[in-house]
């Protein structure tokens, strides 16, 4: 059967100045794109975009969030693909749909995977199937490999690849070589990236994927048995992500008691330290802790308020201070009882003594990233 685009659909023939003329695939990503344009020329991708760009390091940014309009005609005059299709293949349509206001230039983009300091290569924010570059006549990245809420290939019904399969490097096709001549091989160690294990899926993770591709592509989300936006779908994700991650860092019993309720057990190896967010996770995690979300979210009205009361959850446990509350929860947590204390002088000194061990091992996570942050500058 022919495959077709979830995304967008590419461009068809295309007249371009290069010797070779390189189409853009069926929703295939900019960097992708720009990196096969070069292999096809013969020639590096640094060399290809210094030329196009000749003072812009393109590959110390991020390429696929969005290129200034200017950068983008000069793309379009030596590619012969239009800016149009350019747009479709690039992040910033997508974050439009989950963020309200315009994203952030330098902070992460919530729901996109972060590829943290390029130069340090501890992680580039790309995943891949490896039975997609397998069969691919022209192997390519699809757009949808950089989203934070895909584990899986919908195609090949298997987990995704965050990282080369044999020397664990992280997969930067920019940092190919002419020689190279495709990009489905490693940078680091050149193994063909096709030939990864094919890992099983887990069907909540799957799910979770799945109804939120459905949103994004027009489809109305439904939450408690009411229709919601696709803002909203992913403010209600990103609040049970952080409520699940919570618990599992404190290990409350009344809040453990309440996600029991609600069918959900805690999922293994989700990371204990806070500041990470989802954008940072592996694909391993990510598809323990999207599992858990799509419990949330498709749990039934009368459990859920049923579970609370069970549970005994007042506001505090299911929302801190720090938090916002999702517009479709705030009815809910307002009907739970309040049991916020005020903290008079005498309490307030002793959060001076011991640190609680999650604190501290947050503290020593967030370290050990600065450490080899600093180690591989
Ligand atoms: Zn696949
Ligand atoms: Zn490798």
């Amino acid at each position: 059967m022919a495959k077709t685009y979830s995304w967008h659909p590419g461009s068809d023939r295309v007249v371009s100045t290069w010797a070779v003329s390189v189409p853009i695939l069926f929703d295939e990503i900019i960097s992708s794109w720009l990196v096969r344009a070069a292999l096809t020329q013969g020639c590096d991708p640094l060399v290809l975009t210094g030329e196009l760009w000749p003072k812009w390091r393109v590959w110390t940014i991020d390429i696929d969030r969005s290129i200034p309009e200017e950068r983008l005609k000069t793309l379009c005059v030596i590619s012969g693909i239009s800016a149009e299709i350019f747009h479709s293949a690039m992040l910033y349509p997508i974050i439009q749909q989950i963020y309200r206001g315009s994203p952030p230039v330098k902070a992460v983009w919530p729901w996109i995977l972060s590829l943290g300091k390029r130069n340090t290569k501890l992680r580039s924010g790309l995943q891949y199937c490896p039975s997609c570059l397998a069969e691919d006549n022209n192997p390519y990245y699809r757009i949808q490999w950089r989203f934070a809420w895909h584990t899986g290939c919908e195609t090949h019904q298997c987990r995704l690849h965050d990282c080369c399969w044999h020397c664990g490097a992280p997969i930067e096709p920019h940092r190919l070589l002419a020689e190279n001549q495709t990009v489905s091989i490693c940078a680091s160690c050149k193994v063909d990236l096709g030939r990864a294990d094919t890992i099983s899926w887990k069907d909540e993770a799957k799910s979770f994927q799945l109804e939120t591709d459905r949103i994004l592509q027009g489809e109305c989300g439904v939450y408690l048995g009411e229709s919601i936006s696709s803002h909203h779908w992913f403010e209600l994700a990103s609040f049970f992500e952080s409520f699940i991650r919570r618990v599992n860092r404190n290990g409350d019993e009344k809040l453990l008691g309440f996600i029991n309720e609600i069918g959900i057990v805690l999922p293994e190896h989700i990371p204990i330290m806070a500041g990470a967010g989802i954008e940072w996770l592996n694909v391993q995690m990510r598809e323990c802790l999207l599992g858990a979300v799509w419990r949330f979210l498709t749990v039934d009205k009368d459990r859920f308020l049923q579970a609370m009361k069970t549970a005994d959850l007042s506001r505090q446990g299911l929302c801190t201070r720090k938090e916002s509350v999702p517009d479709l929860l705030s009815g809910i947590i307002d009907g739970l009882p309040d049991h916020s204390v005020t903290r008079t002088k005498s309490q307030k000194t002793h959060l001076s003594g011991p640190r609680p061990r999650h604190e501290v091992i947050r503290m020593m996570k967030r370290l050990e990233r600065k450490l080899a942050l600093l180690k591989n500058e």
